[in-house]
């Protein structure tokens, strides 16, 4: 079989001892003489694999007990609107910081349901920063704060939790969700898409403080009303039952890797390497964030010369190093390194850029 490094930013890599073990289920799981994609999703076999897998994202996480998690569809993109549909409610207000891509396509979408503003903008400098917390302008009846704690196109990612008083808080986790330990209660929701960090794409996990349900807009959708979905344990319709399963294996791939402490030094370790690479390439390499805010997950890099990237990316996939290619609203390369990406795969990608620039410089 190939091997190749892939740093697509997502659906992204997945753990090959998961893939591995998926295929080896894949037809007859556990002795059932089923594969899980024929399985009734409220038979007892489905029921095991997802209350394990919630428990053990609860485990992971240390997720609070007041908390529901909820296995739903559609991607992150589809909370864009459940969240504001489910909790605006309250004042019909919302607050969001602006960080990039994703932040912009939450806003968008939350216009649609109430007043939604701005507290927050890191535009005036395309995106390359987080503006300081003492800037934020959060009023004081919005019915939450959204903010995304890492934007995956830009490559700018908060390094702590910010402090907003007493406002819930709401996060699009989607790229940096189980990279590192974050402390569940300082939220008021947290969602992420699972093709990054959690799984297969299409499932969409969210973590909810109980006391923010129940003030849905009478209009939002059945399966996007957080509290009909927890009142039915994410079965209010057939869940993405493969997906979930897929997802509980890497729950438990984490868990033996000694958890999301663990993995969170690999990746300190891992993205300090190709930081170290570009910093250190003489302005063969750049990238434009502010140090103090750049993604461990995703690590967007221009060339000096834009007319070398063609040739980068050829070589590179000669190398076996796959998608690198930047996002085309920021251009050049971006390397995305979830959990799975083994060290071996950042070595690689660091030793051909070193060799690359020694040859075209
Ligand atoms: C990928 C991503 C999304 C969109 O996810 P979909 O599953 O495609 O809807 C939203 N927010 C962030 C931060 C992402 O990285």
């Amino acid at each position: 079989m190939t091997t190749v490094y892939n740093f697509s930013a997502g659906p992204a890599v997945l753990p090959k001892d998961v893939l591995l073990q998926t295929q080896q289920e894949l037809l007859d799981w556990h002795g059932s003489g089923m594969s899980v994609m024929e399985m009734s999703h409220r038979g007892p076999e489905f029921t095991q694999i997802i209350q394990e897998a919630e428990a053990d994202l609860r485990d992971l996480m240390a997720i609070p007990a007041h908390y529901k998690v909820l296995f739903l569809q559609g991607g992150a993109t589809t909370q864009f609107s459940a969240i504001p549909l489910n909790l605006i409610g309250r004042t019909g207000k919302a607050d969001y910081v602006n960080t990039g891509h994703w932040s912009k396509g939450a806003i968008a979408e939350a216009r649609r349901y109430g007043d939604i503003h701005v507290a927050a903008s890191g535009e005036d400098r395309q995106f390359t920063y987080i503006p300081d917390l003492t800037r934020w302008q959060v009023r004081p009846d919005a019915a939450y704060l959204h903010y995304t704690p890492n934007e995956t196109i830009g490559g700018v990612e908060f390094q702590s939790v910010p402090t907003v008083g007493d406002i819930p808080l709401v996060a699009d986790m989607s790229s940096n969700i189980l990279s590192r330990p974050v402390d569940v209660s300082r939220f008021g929701l947290i969602y992420a898409g699972a093709q990054k960090n959690i799984g297969p794409s299409g499932l969409v996990i969210v973590i909810v403080r109980e006391d923010l349900l129940g003030h849905a807009l009478p209009l939002t959708p059945k399966l996007m009303n957080y509290q009909l979905v927890a009142d039915n344990d994410s079965m209010l319709n057939t869940p993405a039952t493969f997906a979930v399963y897929v997802a509980g294996l890497i729950f438990k791939w984490l868990k033996a890797k000694g958890g999301v402490a663990a993995m969170e030094q690999i990746n300190i370790a891992k993205a300090d390497k190709i930081y170290a690479a570009i910093d250190g390439s003489q302005g063969f390499y750049r990238n434009p964030i502010d140090i103090a805010c750049r993604s461990r997950m995703n690590i967007p890099f221009v060339l000096h010369d834009d007319a070398l990237n063609a040739a980068f990316l050829k070589e590179a996939a000669d190398h076996r190093l796959l998608q690198l290619k930047g996002h085309k609203s920021v251009g050049g390369m971006r390397a995305s390194i979830y959990n799975a990406m083994p060290m071996d795969g950042v070595d690689a990608l660091v030793s051909f850029m070193q060799d690359f620039a020694g040859r075209h410089t």
